[in-house]
C-alpha cells in the first residue's frame, strides 16, 4: 500500500536510515522516533498506519512502549529486536504485537511482513465498511457467553456494546473456535488461522494467543474457561457453561 506512513521507533540512526531509504523506495513515507517519549508525542499528533518498534530504546524498553500502544489502539505493530530468544517472541505476542523480526533481518523479509499485515488490515477495514449497519439474523454474527463476535467487522463486543480489544491473530483464532463449538480444533488449524501465512510456524504462539483470549473472555474465574484444552489434540470452544 503506497503512501501509507510507517512509524519507526529506533534509536540507532544508521538502522533507521537504512529502513527509511528502503521503505521510501517502496512507496511508504516514514517517520522516526528515537525514544519512547517521542513515540508517544508522535502517535498523538500524526496518523500512522503501522509501527516498527525496536526493543532496545534509551528511555524505556520496547515492551512498555508496546503495552502503551496496545492499550490505546489496534495499530499493527512489528517488534524488532537484537535478541532472538523464544521468550522475547512470547512476550511480544502476549503483549499484542502483530509480528516479530529478530535483527539482523532481510529488508525484503520486513517488507513481506509489512505487506501481509497491511493486506489483512485493509481486508478487515473493507469488511467493516461493507457490513450492514443494522443487526440481522443472517449476518454471520456469533453470540456466546455475553459476547457477540462479528466476522464482518472483526469486532467482539460485550452485550453492553463495549468493544473487546483483540489482536488480529486472537480474533482469527477465536472466530475459528466459535464457528466450531463443541469440536476439537487441531493446533495446526489454529496456527494457520493465527498466522495467516505458512512460514515461521512458531508453535508456542497458539498457546499464548489462547491464554490471552482466556484472560479477556473468561470474566468469571469460578466458571470453566470458554476454551478447553484437549491435551495432545487442540482446543475446544465450549460456549455453554452449565
Ligand atoms: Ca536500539
Amino acid at each position: 500500500m503506497s503512501g501509507s506512513k510507517i512509524l519507526i521507533v529506533e534509536d540507532d540512526r544508521s538502522v533507521f536510515r537504512l529502513l527509511q531509504s528502503y521503505l521510501e523506495r517502496e512507496g511508504y513515507s516514514v517517520v522516526n522516533a528515537e525514544t519512547v517519549a517521542s513515540m508517544r508525542r508522535l502517535i498523538e499528533s500524526t496518523p500512522v498506519s503501522l509501527v516498527l518498534l525496536d526493543v532496545g530504546l534509551p528511555d524505556e524498553d520496547g515492551w512498555s512502549a508496546l503495552k502503551w500502544l496496545r492499550a490505546r489502539s489496534d495499530i499493527p505493530i512489528i517488534m524488532l529486536t537484537g535478541k532472538s530468544e523464544m521468550t522475547d517472541k512470547v512476550v511480544g505476542l502476549e503483549l499484542g504485537a502483530d509480528d516479530y523480526l529478530a535483527k539482523p533481518f532481510e529488508l525484503r523479509e520486513l517488507l513481506a511482513r509489512i505487506r501481509t499485515i497491511q493486506r489483512r488490515t485493509e481486508k478487515a477495514a473493507a469488511a467493516q465498511a461493507a457490513a450492514p449497519a443494522a443487526n440481522g439474523e443472517a449476518d454471520g454474527k456469533i453470540a456466546f457467553a455475553g459476547w457477540v463476535l462479528d466476522p464482518a467487522s472483526h469486532l467482539v463486543k460485550s452485550e453492553a456494546g463495549e468493544t473487546l480489544h483483540l489482536t488480529q491473530a486472537e480474533f482469527r483464532i477465536l472466530t475459528l473456535l466459535a464457528r466450531n463449538p463443541g469440536v476439537v480444533v487441531p493446533r495446526d488449524d489454529l496456527m494457520s488461522a493465527a498466522a495467516g501465512r505458512d512460514w515461521d510456524p512458531f508453535d508456542r504462539s497458539v498457546d499464548v494467543h489462547i491464554s490471552n483470549l482466556r484472560k479477556k473472555l473468561d470474566l468469571d474465574p469460578n466458571l470453566p474457561s470458554l476454551i478447553r484444552t484437549v491435551r495432545g489434540a487442540g482446543y475446544m470452544f465450549v460456549p455453554k457453561r452449565d
